[in-house]
C-alpha cells in the first residue's frame, strides 16, 4: 500500500500545486491501494470522501508542499478511521472483571489470553486463565503451557460444560482472590451458529466486562465480515488484532474499527508472551503509509522547539552530561507537542517501540515530573547519589512509591544509553536530540 500512496503522491509532488483535480487523482489512486491491502470497499470508498472534502479548497501551509499536505490529511484521516486515540482496557473497581476472548480458530485467542495475563500481572493485578476451550484435550494443555510461562494460574475443569466452567471460575477467583478473569474460550474456522450459540451462553452467564475479538490481522477482506457477525451476536467491547509482525498489509486493522465501531485495544507483534502493545492507530496509520511519520514531527519539532536550546542539549549529549534535570526539560518540551504516546509512535527507527516497553502514558508521565522535582539539584545532576534512604525520602515528598523513583532512575539510564547511541561520533543523529 505504502509504494502505491508513494507513487500516487509522486505524481502530485511534479505537478507542485493542488486543484480539485490533482486531488481527485490521487484519491483514485489512494483507494485502488486501500483495495488492494484488503480493506473493505465501503470504507475505502468513506476514506476517500472524507479526504477528498477536505483536501480540495484547503489552505496551502507555505511551509508544505502541497503533496505533503495531502499526506499529512491522509494520515490524519486514517488515524481517525483507526480510533483515534489508543483505547485502554475498561478495568471496572469491583472485582473480578471477566475479560471473554473470542475469534476464529487459530486467530490467537490462547497466546493473547496469555499476553494479556502477564501484562495485567505485571501491572500490579491477579488474574486468572480459565480453559473454556474444551474440545480438544490439547488446547487445554496449550493454556496451561502459556499460564506457567506467563506465571498466571489457570483454572480448568477438562472438557466439561464451558459455560458451567465459566461460572465456577468467577466463584474460583473471588475464593483465591483473582481479580481478573481471562477466558479463553473454543473457536471454529468459520463462523458457526454451534459456536455463537455457545459463546452467547458464557456471556449470558458470567456478563464479562470486556469481549475481546481475536482476530488475525492476516486475514485480510475476511476479518471484516468476521467482526461484524461476532459483534453483532456478542456486542463485543474491543479487538485485539494479532499477528501485525507478519507480513500484512494492514486492511484489517482500516476496516475493523470502521465496520464494527469498536476500538483495537492491543496488537500482537509476535509468538512470545512480551509481544503485545497497545494498538496505536496513529503508529499503524503510518505503517500503511510507511514513512514513520517523520513529517509530521519534523513539523511539530520544528515548531515547538527553541533552538538554542536544543544546541545546548546536543552539546550536552555529546559530553555525556545528561542528567535527570535535563530529562526534566526535555519532558516539558515534549508535552508541548502532543500526548506522550503520539510523540513516541513518531520516533522512527524502532525507538518508539523500545520506548513504549516500558509503557510510557501521559499519566506516568506527570508522575515522573513529581518525582524528579523531589529530587535535590545535587541529585538531578548525579542520579548515582540516590541512595534507598533518598529514594524513600523523594517517594514521600512525590507521593510515590519507591518503585516508582526506582522505575524513573532506570528510564532515565535507557533514556541516556539511547542518546549516547545516537551522539556517537559519524552517527548522524536525527531532528533531535531526544532521538
Ligand atoms: P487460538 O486458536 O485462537 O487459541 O490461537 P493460538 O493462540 O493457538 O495461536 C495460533 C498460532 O498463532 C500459534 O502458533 C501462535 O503461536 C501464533 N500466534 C498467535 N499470535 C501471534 C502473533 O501475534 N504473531 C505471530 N507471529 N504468531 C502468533
Ligand atoms: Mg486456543
Amino acid at each position: 500500500l505504502s509504494e502505491k500512496l508513494s507513487a500516487a503522491f509522486k505524481k502530485l509532488k511534479q505537478k507542485g500545486k493542488l486543484g480539485e483535480k490533482d486531488v481527485k487523482t490521487a484519491m483514485r489512486e489512494v483507494r485502488l491501494a486501500l483495495l488492494e491491502a484488503d480493506v473493505n470497499y465501503k470504507v475505502a470508498k468513506q476514506f476517500v470522501d472524507a479526504v477528498t472534502e477536505r483536501a480540495v479548497g484547503a489552505a496551502v501551509f507555505e511551509s508544505l508542499t502541497p503533496a505533503q499536505q495531502v499526506i499529512k490529511i491522509v494520515h490524519e484521516e486514517l488515524i481517525s478511521l483507526m480510533g483515534g486515540e489508543v483505547s485502554r482496557l475498561h478495568i471496572p473497581s469491583k472485582p473480578p472483571c471477566v475479560i471473554m476472548m473470542c475469534g476464529l480458530q487459530g486467530s490467537g485467542k490462547t497466546t493473547h489470553s496469555g499476553k494479556l495475563g502477564k501484562l495485567l500481572k505485571s501491572q500490579g493485578h491477579r488474574p486468572l486463565l480459565v480453559a473454556c476451550d474444551v474440545y480438544r484435550p490439547a488446547a487445554i494443555k496449550q493454556l496451561q503451557v502459556v499460564g506457567e510461562q506467563a506465571g498466571v494460574p489457570v483454572f480448568e475443569m477438562g472438557q466439561g460444560d464451558p459455560v458451567e466452567i465459566a461460572k465456577k471460575a468467577l466463584g474460583h477467583a473471588k475464593d483465591h482472590g483473582n481479580d481478573i478473569v481471562i477466558l479463553d474460550t473454543a473457536g471454529r474456522l468459520h463462523i458457526d451458529e454451534a459456536l455463537m450459540a455457545e459463546l452467547a451462553a458464557i456471556k449470558a452467564a458470567v456478563g464479562p466486562d470486556e469481549i475481546l475479538l481475536v482476530i488475525d490481522s492476516m486475514t485480510g477482506q475476511d476479518a471484516v465480515s468476521v467482526a461484524e457477525s461476532f459483534n453483532q451476536l456478542l456486542e463485543i467491547t474491543g479487538v485485539v488484532l494479532t499477528k501485525l509482525d507478519g507480513d500484512t498489509r494492514g486492511g484489517a486493522a482500516l476496516s475493523v474499527k470502521a465496520v464494527t465501531g469498536k476500538p483495537i485495544k492491543f496488537s500482537g507483534t509476535g509468538e512470545k508472551l512480551d509481544d503485545l502493545e497497545p494498538f496505536y492507530p496513529d503508529r499503524m496509520a503510518s505503517r500503511i503509509l510507511g514513512m514513520g511519520d517523520v513529517l509530521t514531527f519534523i513539523e511539530k519539532a520544528q515548531t515547538q522547539f527553541d533552538e538554542k536550546q536544543q544546541k545546548a542539549m546536543e552539546e550536552k549529549f555529546r559530553k555525556n552530561k545528561f542528567d535527570l534535570e535535563d530529562m526534566l526539560v526535555q519532558l516539558d518540551q515534549m508535552r508541548n507537542m502532543g500526548s506522550l504516546q503520539q510523540i513516541v509512535s513518531m520516533l522512527p527507527g524502532g525507538i518508539g517501540n523500545k520506548l513504549s516497553g516500558a509503557d510510557l502514558d501521559d499519566r506516568q508521565m506527570d508522575q515522573v515530573r513529581a518525582i524528579i522535582c523531589s529530587m535535590t539539584p545535587e541529585e538531578r545532576a548525579k542520579p548515582k547519589l540516590i541512595n534507598p534512604s533518598r529514594k524513600r525520602r523523594i517517594a514521600a515528598g512525590s507521593g510515590t512509591r519507591v518503585e516508582d523513583v526506582n522505575r524513573l532512575l532506570k528510564q532515565f539510564e535507557t533514556m541516556s544509553k539511547l542518546m549516547k547511541q545516537f551522539s556517537r561520533p559519524g552517527k548522524r543523529r536525527r531532528m533531535m536530540p531526544f532521538m
